[in-house]
């Protein structure tokens, strides 16, 4: 159990400036320029990481595109690359701490949250994929007796692995984990806003024998160093978590250079559908609250809207507020606190807007609304909860990424499963009901990736996680997941 104490020791911990990791040298940017990072905790400077540059990038692709022609990873045997990574995972282990409290100090996730999020959860991923570099097996394929057809897995080549700010430890692991088990190289680019603890988790894995140049590590602006990993001829798949937009851009990118292939998960606006049959409303409405205020909103698949049957609408929305009021929005590096900082002040601005647009277009700001703790110097947002949202209100239809729930009535079930499905998302989605029927026929009819019964969150590396429509395509997490980094491969032969 870590305690208060141990997290007090690291939270003014100095932070030198950052590097740049290109063919296993920790190096500044070509131009020397870098930028500043801003803590979400109280506005202060903690360090500066390079402003990576095209060259950099440039630089970046080409040693790992190195790496993988010489086979210096994907040529060892797989034993051998499992120990590393398993040699890996111990070490970020052994610095859960440190890469939890980094991590915070940089993205405002409140830290009880983050240590099992963020290095808990990238330290079961990794391993999970180290245990299943010796377990991947071609086929042969059930042919006529004179030919036979040899299905080999080959890994891909080089893959730009493109990350945000919300859990840059856990979804760095759902991308570099299966990415290097399957013995590519990639060019990690982490977000502007969050990249201090994925650069140290990079850092670790050279220290634990990842050969140089299979993990290069580029810092600075998406539209210099996404762009240029996008738009490159030498990299053979792009892995992004990130906004809609972002991810038109990364296909236009792969249609105008190599048609390289995309894996998006673009966000949603995941339906929390909860029926008058549901067994324990208060737990709902907990459980509900969590799901979305959880880590101040910033989580890809928050339940978000709110749909309630109409005849317990009132009580349950009561219920709800009482347990948003009760959610303790403070000190992300105080173990009690429930919601962290929003990670950024753009952010914050973009959410507090959408709490006007929604009262304008008839919502009813039913609790928050505001910003708070102003002289910590942070950015933080009570929890918000907007009711009389009509399915085509704004608040209903686009991604706030920011504690603020969109609250629905409905009359029945088809009612439900409609406006479950009334948005051009398809990320994740919750059911509450006492009626095992009908929490199957929701599963069958809502078009999400992923559908909670009587529950919110938490899903572990066992399963697939990716979203349909326009949250995007191809899975993280799971063997699933592994498929994206091989390359299928036919031998036939003529016996
Ligand atoms: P968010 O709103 O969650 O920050 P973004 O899509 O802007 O979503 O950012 C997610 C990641 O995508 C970040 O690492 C960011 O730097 C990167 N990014 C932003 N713009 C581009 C771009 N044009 N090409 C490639 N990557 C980009």
């Amino acid at each position: 159990m870590t305690d208060q104490s141990q997290i007090d020791a690291l939270r003014d911990k100095p932070i030198p400036p950052q590097n740049l990791l290109i063919d296993g040298e920790l190096c500044q940017s070509a131009s020397g320029a870098t930028d500043d990072v801003i803590s979400p905790l109280n506005g202060a400077l903690l360090t500066t990481t390079p402003a990576g540059t095209r060259e950099d990038t440039e630089r970046a692709i080409q040693a790992a595109r190195r790496a993988f022609d010489d086979k210096r990873w994907r040529g060892m045997p797989p034993a051998a690359r499992k120990k590393i990574m398993l040699r890996w995972a111990d070490l970020l282990e052994e610095n859960m701490l440190d890469l939890a409290v980094l991590g915070v100090r940089n993205n405002g996730t409140e830290i009880g949250m983050a240590l099992k999020a963020e290095p808990g959860s990238a330290i079961a991923t990794i391993r999970f994929y180290a245990e299943a570099i010796d377990k991947v097996y071609g086929e042969i394929a059930p042919t006529a007796d004179d030919v036979m057809g040899l299905i080999h897995k080959e890994a891909v080549g080089v893959v730009a692995a493109i990350i945000p700010w919300n859990f840059p430890l856990m979804i760095g692991a759902w991308k570099l984990g299966p990415a290097l088990a399957a013995g590519n190289s990639v060019v990690l680019k982490p977000s502007e806003t969050a990249s201090l603890s994925l650069i140290r988790m990079a850092e670790l894995a050279l220290e634990a024998g990842l050969p140089p140049g299979v993990l290069n590590v580029v810092t600075g602006e998406g539209k210099i160093v996404g762009e240029t990993l996008s738009h490159s001829m030498d990299v053979d798949v792009i892995v992004f978590t990130g906004s809609g937009a972002t991810g038109r851009r990364l296909l236009q990118a792969s249609a105008a250079s190599n048609m390289k292939r995309c894996y998006l998960e673009l966000g949603g606006k995941s339906a929390n559908v909860v029926f008058a049959d549901t067994k324990n409303l208060s737990e709902a409405a907990a459980v509900s609250a969590a799901g979305i205020f959880r880590n101040s909103g910033q989580v890809c698949v928050a339940g978000s809207r709110l749909l309630v049957e109409r005849s317990i609408h009132d009580d349950f929305v009561a219920e709800l507020a009482k347990a948003a009021a009760a959610i303790r929005v403070g000190d992300p590096l105080d173990l009690t606190t429930q919601a962290g900082a929003v990670n950024n002040p753009t952010q914050l601005a973009q959410n507090l807007a959408f709490v006007e647009t929604a009262q304008a277009e008839g919502g009813t700001l039913y609790h928050g609304g505001n910003q708070i703790l102003q002289d910590t110097g942070g950015y933080f947002m009570e929890p918000t909860i907007i009711t009389d949202v009509a399915e085509d209100h704004t608040v209903a239809q686009k991604e706030v990424f920011g504690p603020v729930l969109a609250v629905t009535p409905f009359e029945d079930e088809g009612d439900a499963i409609r406006l479950a499905n009334s948005t051009d998302y398809g990320l994740a989605g919750g059911v509450w009901t006492s009626d095992l029927s009908r929490a199957h026929r929701m599963v069958r009819e809502m078009r999400t990736g992923v559908v909670h019964v009587n529950t919110y969150g938490g899903p572990d590396v066992t399963v697939p996680m990716g979203g349909v429509k326009q949250s995007g395509n191809g899975h993280d997490k799971s063997l699933h997941a592994f498929e994206k980094y091989f390359d299928l491969k036919t031998a036939w032969f003529k016996l």
